[in-house]
């Protein structure tokens, strides 16, 4: 159709055209980030110096004879460079689209799925990791790449002969499947934990060529896992075992105490005392924070066999299988509780906890865990019963004294109305001329069944059902009504006054101004002769409430005196913020076994001192012998309260041991108590 030459002309253009426009493209996606453009760079850069040499060779310019023959060759080999170029950008497509070989499928898997490829070959005993892993464990490239003998030692020893086992039985088996966990050795001594997984690869001849396989790190698995079960058996706050591990090693120590005598085990409960209430005054994070503290002081005090569990919330529980004499054993529980009582600095505070501690017996005869902590707990509860920070052995009796505690608790809502609760004055004595100044009125309940209850045994029970308020107006209105009474029987220069114990439920509640209010219009009283009795640890539990609450009862015209001082936070300077005018020392300071005699009578010397400097009376509780007294008096305390000076009694043998002062003043000192109050 066309004439030849203008044919070859435009075919020869358009070469010319396409070549040197196509090398552009080339060079400029080359210069983008298309890899296969670079590929075609040398293919291209021949096509175009064989398009200029044909250019040439057409013009004229080129007239050697070898010329043709040369471009010829030429062209063929770039045909075929072409040509390989093509095929190989055509399977590079196929291989990622669609066709894939099983091979190439698992080759990507392996990757895809970020496992290091394990590859032991046996024959020349090389093994191979890929370098994800010595980058894991921060190795220089290869460092891992050696012999099997060299690649154990990369293995944590309590692993490698487990290892080592492994590979030995897949050479002799010739078959089977490695599965281990193994821990790796990191650059700076540390392990890692890698899950490994190979098969071997057998020759013709049947001999294993290579074992192979993948190694994955399995170190947060792992951890998690030990986490788990270190949870499972210990406490998660303080990291003693807990109530389950502690039961399998009194299973444990009871059955060593059947088969051997020699082993006599304790176990001793430790319960903190009014932890509940700690913790909702400081907080939950600082309560544990303070559990934190008990528990590293009670570990210290332990010998390697003895076993140390947190057992509930606030409570502790010890095998004790390194002391076996009774006196070394009580010795040691002593060091427990005064460990306790040692003050805890808490930010700008001191906290004083103390614990009630139960110890039970394990010998030949214990059959059953459950009896030897139910005796324990027994013994802990007749610690608490006695009034906190105390040291109970259990003894058969205690087992008869359990109460029902939900019964319980109906009956005392019924009690009132039975008139079961009955108030008890202890008296108060003047320790200048040992007259009688005053009472507290105590609680019993004659429980019909379980005989007389003192209040530790169902105040706790009346303050939860808050059937504490009704209790305590009722001991309010009698303890005015005596008071009057005997005030009209007795006129002196200094009227009786008489305490009434509040908790913390009443002082909660402002009807508690209210119930003051009527009593005190309702009968007619000395001004403040009739005193309220709260200890410090209620009063801190709501420092300001408190104030205002005790501000306006003062007002009113009642007494504040401040019960159990010594016990709690013991800071007069402190407290003095509030209107107290009388202070009552705890018993533990007061009682005969102090412990400490060279230190007791100076607290209590400044205690005293600074009370009087705070102008406040002091009242001794728990003064038992007269030499206690004779102390008490020396130091500059007025008062004291105490079975020296009468127990808990009836109003009308109280009247009976006032009633001769009436009579005969002359008589200074109150005969004892006739009948002691149980
Ligand atoms: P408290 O107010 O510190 O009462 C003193 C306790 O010490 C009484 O125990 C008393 O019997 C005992 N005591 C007195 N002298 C001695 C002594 O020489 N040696 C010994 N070992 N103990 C002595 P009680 O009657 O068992 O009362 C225990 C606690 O129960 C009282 O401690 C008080 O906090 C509370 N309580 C008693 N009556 C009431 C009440 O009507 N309402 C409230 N909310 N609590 C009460
Ligand atoms: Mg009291
Ligand atoms: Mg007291």
């Amino acid at each position: 159709m066309f004439d030849p030459a203008i044919a070859a002309g435009i075919a020869r253009l358009s070469l010319l055209v396409v070549t040197f426009a196509g090398f552009g493209l080339v060079l400029y996606l080359s210069t983008h980030g298309f890899d296969r453009a670079v590929l075609l760079i040398p293919t291209w850069f021949l096509l175009t110096v064989w398009v200029l040499a044909a250019g040439f060779v057409v013009a004229g310019a080129i007239t050697n004879d070898l010329a043709a023959p040369a471009l010829l060759g030429g062209l063929e080999l770039i045909v075929m460079l072409i040509g390989f170029t093509v095929m190989q950008h055509a399977f590079a497509g196929v291989s990622a689209e669609g066709l894939m070989s099983d091979v190439e499928r698992r080759a990507l898997a392996v990757t895809g799925a970020g496992e290091v490829v394990w590859d032991w070959d046996v024959i020349r005993d090389r093994i191979f990791v890929s370098p994800e892993a010595e980058l894991i464990l921060g190795f220089k490239r290869g460092a891992m790449e050696t012999e099997a003998q060299a690649w154990l030692e990369f293995v944590h020893p309590s692993d490698r002969d487990r290892i080592r086992l492994a590979l030995d039985a897949i050479l002799d088996q010739r078959r089977g499947r490695i599965i281990q966990s193994l821990r790796l050795k990191t650059e700076d001594g540390h392990y890692f934990w890698f899950s490994l997984r190979a098969r071997p690869v057998v020759g013709t001849d049947g001999e294993v060529l290579r074992v192979v396989g993948t190694m994955n790190d399995i170190t947060e698995l792992k951890v998690a896992e030990e986490r788990l079960l270190q949870d499972a058996v210990h406490d998660n706050l303080t990291g003693l075992p807990n109530r389950e591990l502690f039961l399998d090693r009194l299973d444990a120590a009871i059955n060593f105490a059947k088969t051997d005598e020699k082993i006599r085990p304790t176990l001793i409960i430790v319960d903190l005392d009014r932890f509940k209430q700690l913790n909702t005054s400081v907080g939950t994070a600082a309560g544990d924070s303070i559990l934190l503290t008990v528990s590293r002081r009670l570990s210290r005090l332990l010998k390697p066999q003895d076993t140390l569990a947190r057992v509930a919330g606030d409570q502790f529980a010890i095998i004790l299988l390194s002391e076996r004499e009774p006196d070394r054993i009580t010795a040691f529980a002593d060091t427990i509780r005064r460990s306790v009582r040692a003050p805890i600095g808490f930010g700008e505070r001191q906290i004083f906890l103390t614990a009630s501690i139960g110890l039970a017996l394990v010998d030949g005869e214990t059959r059953e865990r459950a009896e030897i902590l139910k005796n324990a707990e027994l013994a802990m509860h007749a610690a608490k019963q006695a009034g906190n920070d105390r040291i109970e052995v259990f003894k058969p009796s205690m087992r008869n004294d359990k109460i029902d505690r939900i019964s319980l608790e109906s009956d005392l809502r019924r009690a009132l109305e039975k008139d079961e609760i009955i108030i008890m004055y202890q008296p108060i004595v003047r320790l200048e001329d040992r007259r009688i100044a005053g009472f507290e009125s105590l609680l019993r309940w004659n429980h019909p069944k379980l005989g007389r209850l003192g209040p530790a045994e169902f105040i706790p029970i009346a303050e939860e059902t808050g059937l504490i308020i009704e209790i305590g107006r009722f001991v309010l209105d009698r303890s005015a009504r005596q008071l009057a009474l005997w005030q009209r029987a007795i006129r002196g220069n200094n009227p009786l006054f008489l305490s009434v114990n509040i908790s913390s439920r009443q002082l909660m509640r402002h009807d508690l101004i209210q119930d003051v209010k009527s009593v005190l219009s309702r009968h007619t009283l000395a001004p403040g002769s009739l005193k309220l009795e709260l200890t410090e640890s209620l009063v801190m539990e709501n420092p300001e409430l408190a104030a205002q609450m005790l501000q306006k009862i003062r007002e009113l015209g009642a007494g504040l005196s401040l019960d159990d001082f010594g016990t709690g936070y013991s800071s007069l300077a402190y407290l003095q913020r509030f209107p107290f005018d009388t202070i009552k020392i705890d018993q533990q300071f007061v009682k005969g076994s102090g412990g400490k005699r060279g230190a007791r009578p100076v607290i209590l010397r400044s205690i005293v001192q600074l009370a009087h400097d705070l102008g406040m009376d002091v009242v001794a509780e728990g003064a038992e012998t007269d030499s206690d007294a004779v102390e008490l008096y020396q130091i500059g305390c007025e008062y004291v309260q105490g079975f020296a000076f009468g127990e808990p009694m009836t109003a009308e043998e109280a009247r009976r041991l006032i009633s001769p002062e009436v009579t005969d003043r002359a008589s200074a000192r109150p005969a004892p108590a006739s009948t002691p109050a149980t």
